[in-house]
């Protein structure tokens, strides 16, 4: 990585200075006050991995749980490269974006099958895996094979955008070169994995995205927009992500002690996980239930009674936002009906509850199921 390229003459001076002092001072904040967790305490890459793959969807607290029964089902590398998807994809239920779960299984396959269960060392090597980005790479470069390389996500675009006072928006390309040229800059080549661990918990805690614990923060005096007094206008961003909103219609429809579910297509939003019949739609649909039931009524290729319609709030996703309905139906006319749930667009069955249990389901049918409605 070459550096200072994007910094005029008098930046200079102020970087050589922060390359001696913010590592330091971070590391010695970090040991007095960084945060106790598992996967800190060993250079064991297959934690590490873990963590950090669980942690691209949640937060930390949220994220722990998942760690644990993820390690408690698989301790080791071998164990989930041998596991069964279902089983996976149950224990990943609640994280979305499912192809990360997916990735999972194909990595711990390549480690074990290709690599022999010994995980490579370079950031440049893990970077191939499936799933492992230049952030993930980097921490288990520098985590468990100290290799000097600068873990880059949010917290770090936003802790360097205001320690350096970079006005560029951080997503346009110059303004995202400028950051990865700092944090490499800043990196202690003798301390990779501390200051990568402390730079995480940094970001977290104290150099926050709303209000900044500035007064409590051990780089207040090297700080460029704590001086300015500009703190909180940065970092920069300067797209706003646009959202969608769309209708989700889920039809619950019940028949002979089961409820009629199918598995969604191995791509998309809750792929490969098992479902109630739901249509995909604008959200001005909402206004417009015959329609829907007729959507419905193809949808799984018979005819049914609408009891009653459930709303059930939204579900964010990264661009989208989904007005989240369920419809209750049960079967009409049933003697017309053919008496196992075969359908037209897909293929639907009737599952009991102890079946459902068992599987991986979109998070809504989950709290639906939960609710016990
Ligand atoms: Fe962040 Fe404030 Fe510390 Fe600057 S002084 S690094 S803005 S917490």
């Amino acid at each position: 990585m070459k550096t200072f390229l994007t910094f005029t003459p008098r930046e200079i001076p102020l970087l050589i200075f922060h390359m001696s002092t913010f590592s330091e001072l971070l590391r010695q904040w970090y040991r007095d006050a960084g945060r106790n967790l598992p996967w800190r305490d060993t250079n064991d890459p297959y934690p590490v991995w873990l963590s950090e793959i669980i942690l691209q969807q949640t937060r930390v607290e949220q994220g722990m749980p998942y760690y644990l029964a993820f390690l408690q089902s698989f301790p080791t590398i071998g164990d989930l490269a041998r596991a069964d998807e279902h089983e996976v994809l149950k224990l990943w239920q609640g994280l979305g974006y499912y192809s990360r779960a997916r990735n999972l299984m194909k990595t711990a396959r390549i480690i074990a099958d290709e690599y022999a269960g010994k995980w490579p060392s370079t950031q440049a090597e893990l970077q191939k895996l499936p799933g492992v980005g230049p952030y993930t790479s980097a921490a288990i470069a520098s985590f468990c094979f100290n290799e000097a390389v600068p873990v880059v996500d949010g917290n770090v675009y936003r802790v360097i955008s205001r320690l350096q006072a970079v006005t560029e928006p951080i997503d346009q390309a110059e303004g995202k070169k400028k950051i990865s040229e700092l944090a490499h800059v800043l990196l202690s080549a003798e301390h990779p994995a501390k200051h990568n661990q402390a730079m995480m918990d940094f970001g977290a805690l104290i150099c926050t995205p709303k209000k900044p614990k500035c007064e409590d923060c051990p780089a207040q005096t090297i700080c460029e927009s704590y001086r300015r007094g500009i703190a909180e206008e940065l970092p920069i961003k300067q797209r706003k992500i646009q959202t969608t909103e769309r209708y989700f219609p889920f039809l619950v429809f019940r028949d002979r002690g089961g409820i009629l579910m199918y598995q969604r297509a191995n791509r998309g939003i809750w792929s490969s996980l098992w479902s109630f019949p739901v249509l995909d739609l604008s959200a001005n649909r909402l206004e417009k239930p015959a329609a829907v039931h007729r959507e419905f009524e193809k949808l799984i290729g018979r005819p049914f009674k609408l009891k009653k319609r459930i709303p059930a709030g939204t579900h964010k996703l990264s661009h989208r936002e989904l007005i989240i309905e369920f419809w209750e139906g049960v079967k009409a006319h049933s003697e017309l009906m053919a008496q196992e749930a075969s359908t037209t667009e897909i293929n639907a069955v009737l599952l009991t509850p102890e079946q459902i249990e068992q599987l991986g389901v979109p998070k809504p049918v989950e709290k639906y199921l939960k609710s016990g409605i």
